[in-house]
């Protein structure tokens, strides 16, 4: 039966709600430009997390705290003995950063059990939003360390020690504002894991969908390139006795992006580029640079790996130099759990709300939870795919549609009372 012929409406959050706690969070380490400066564990963000408490606490959750600072809400469900159904993401911003990265996925996972709170909804399965602490890596590298520290990845001194900038630790900045806790990882373990979050590329908005089910968050692999040749002199050297790094480099450059090109969905760049030498009129006998290699799925992240360690080898030979490539840094795709991707996409379907399938290009708290629960994200889109920017919008219509969906997903995942 459809709605026309008399069944109610599916449930729907309070997008308004769900507005104005976004623009609340964002008075909080406001920049110019719409942005937001909060770095994880400095004055900004204790304040928003205080706010985010405060939150919590008028929804009637019990609000837990680990050792990584992660904060976690609880919402009772009808059978104890179940684990809670959980979803969140960060509220740590980049130093240019934006109002919506992070923060709409703890937002509409709050919105979730407000809504539920106002419609007088139990689950079976508790509920739990989470905040997790340093996903954005700028004060404590490299990131996504609260979920990391959850998952496993990183043991406690790890976590402890992790240096600042400016000299003092995470377990010192932790306790001084006030958020290092005493539970440990194992303290409040997951049924499942949705997390929310704006899209931070263009796929959605051209393809003029609203809902992105995340189905697999791309891996990343690192490969150190350095090219040998020989320095020389501009004006004495002919063009043909010349071992130029700097010209094998950039048809190395050429050939990386045209191996990017070739394969659906790899992204291929070279991000940090730095000279041998600095002269005009030196031709260069050495540089070194790194290709950032990403796609969803193992087997080819491997195969365009060693295409591009190939392609540097043969364009240094071809230009008179040497290059030797090697693999500083691998992160494995991640395979988002099916049931969940479903539950996510029957959401949608229920809402009416269009959607499509797609992988993540960015790396998020998921990558983590996913290892040891089930998980899966929910994308909205973003303006011209911008992201890590004070310029960052999402819609307030596209964040309600998806944080009903998260609503609909988590509800199918927890039962109804
Ligand atoms: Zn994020």
């Amino acid at each position: 039966m459809t709605a026309a012929e008399g069944s109610p409406a599916p449930l729907r959050v309070n997008g308004g709600r769900l507005w104005k706690r976004h623009m609340d969070i964002a008075r909080i380490g406001a920049i110019a430009g719409d942005g937001c400066c909060r770095l994880a564990m400095t004055p900004e963000d204790a304040e928003a997390r205080r706010l985010l408490a405060e939150w919590g606490r008028a929804a009637n959750m019990e609000m837990r705290v680990d050792r990584a600072g992660n904060m976690i809400f609880l919402r009772p469900g009808a059978d104890p003995a179940r684990l809670p159904v959980a979803s969140g993401s960060h509220l740590d911003t980049q130093p240019h950063g934006g109002r919506f990265d992070g923060i709409s996925g703890v937002l509409a996972a709050l919105e979730v059990v407000e809504t539920l709170n106002d419609a007088g909804i139990e689950t079976v399965a508790p509920l739990a939003v989470v905040n997790w602490t340093n996903e954005e890596g700028v004060r404590f590298a490299p990131g996504l360390t609260g979920s990391g520290w959850y998952a496993g990845f990183l043991d406690d001194g790890a976590l402890d020690n992790a240096p600042t900038l400016e000299g003092s630790c995470f377990a010192e900045e932790a306790e001084r504002l006030g958020w290092r806790g005493a539970d440990g990882p194992a303290a409040v373990r997951f049924d499942s894991f949705f997390e929310l979050h704006i899209e931070q590329g263009p796929i959605l908005e051209q393809a003029g969908r609203r809902i992105g089910v995340v189905e697999s968050i791309q891996g990343l692999v690192w490969l150190d390139v350095e090219v040998r040749g020989r320095d020389g002199h501009a004006g004495t050297t002919p063009m043909d006795s010349r071992s130029d790094a700097l010209l094998a480099s950039a048809r190395m450059l050429v050939a990386l992006s045209e191996i990017g090109r070739a394969q659906p969905d790899a992204r291929v760049s070279v991000g940090q580029f730095l000279p041998g030498t600095d002269g005009p009129s030196t031709i260069m006998g050495d540089v070194r640079f790194v290709i950032d290699v990403r796609h969803p799925d193992p087997a080819t992240l491997s195969l365009l790996a060693r295409r591009c360690s190939e392609a540097c080898v043969v364009e240094a030979r071809t230009a008179g130099c040497e290059a030797t490539v090697e693999q500083r840094v691998e992160i494995s795709p991640t395979r988002l759990d099916a049931n969940c991707v479903s539950a996510v996409e029957n959401a949608a379907a229920l809402l009416g709300e269009s959607a499509m399938r797609m992988a993540s290009g960015a790396l998020h708290d998921t990558c983590n939870i996913a290892e040891g629960t089930p998980a899966a994200m929910i994308f909205v889109p973003c303006r011209d795919g911008i992201s890590h920017n004070v310029a960052e919008y999402a819609s307030p219509e596209d964040l309600a549609a998806g944080a009903s969906v998260l609503l609909h997903a988590m509800l199918a995942r927890a039962g109804t009372a």
